[in-house]
């Protein structure tokens, strides 16, 4: 589903990915682990193009997003994306920010919207939530609204960007619960997390990041229980 081959980017003279390979399969829950500014958002932010590559080559979905031709949109369209910050337009409610995108994007009719906007609320638990506005809602709620709004799209491939870092301790198990739920859906899906436990016990396959490279990579039980690779070593002893 996605296929990344010799990837760079650089912001002016700062080399901030050096050299990524990396290939995520359909069905696949790929988790991005490392240090604090090793790369991790700007690696997935590369993949939808929200960043520009200075190099390199990405596939999703057997369409080549690097190509200058590609209808990036078309591809977008396809690609849910939920960030550490939940953007939920605040005067509209749950319902209209579940429905919105696709109206003006899919168009959809009012009617398909609400019952696609539904069942993904259903999908989070928050049917009941609907009518209600996003400052209502506590932070686990409206990143879960976030991701019904994602999930409302048909997406093929899920990124996440450290989903869980801005709520509360006690608010993250319901945001990894419904993660958990779609993982075991067989969405495909690259998560960026701070959740070793989370990685550990979801992920098909964990990525260690440093620098800007991919360190290390391979099953949880490798990565967390036997790294080959004395800074993943260092970084696991730091976070576990
Ligand atoms: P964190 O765990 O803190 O989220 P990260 O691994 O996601 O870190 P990135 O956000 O990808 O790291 O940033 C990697 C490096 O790129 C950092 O040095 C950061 O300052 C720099 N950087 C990121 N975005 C930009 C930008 N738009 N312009 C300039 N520098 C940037
Ligand atoms: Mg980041």
């Amino acid at each position: 589903t996605i296929d990344i081959l010799g990837l760079h980017k650089s912001f002016g003279k700062l080399p901030v990915l050096q050299g990524i390979d990396l290939a995520v399969e359909p069905g696949e829950v790929v988790c991005v682990i490392g240090p604090s500014g090793s790369g991790k958002s700007t690696l997935l932010r590369c993949v939808n193009l929200l960043e520009t590559p200075t190099s390199g080559t990405i596939h999703v979905g057997g369409v080549e997003v690097t190509d200058p031709d590609c209808d990036i949109d078309a591809v977008r369209r396809r690609i849910g994306m939920v960030f550490q910050q939940f953007n939920l337009f605040g005067h509209l409610t749950v319902r209209e920010n579940v429905t919105i995108a696709q109206r003006r994007v899919l168009k959809r009719s009012r009617a398909e919207a609400n019952r696609i906007a539904t069942l993904n609320l259903e999908r989070v638990g928050l049917a009941e939530k609907a009518g209600a506005y996003p400052a209502q809602l506590s932070g686990g709620q409206q990143q879960r609204v976030a991701i019904a709004r994602a999930l409302a799209m048909d997406p093929q491939l899920m990124l996440f960007d450290e989903p869980t870092s801005a709520l509360d301790p006690e608010l993250v198990g319901e945001v990894l619960a419904v993660m958990r739920g779609l993982a075991a859906e067989g969405m495909t899906m690259l998560v960026v997390t701070h959740e070793m436990a989370f990685a550990r016990e979801v992920a098909s396959r964990v990525v260690f990041m440093d620098g800007g490279v991919v360190v290390e990579q391979g099953p949880p039980a490798e990565v967390f229980g036997n790294p080959r690779e004395e800074r993943t070593k260092t970084f696991l002893h730091r976070v576990l």
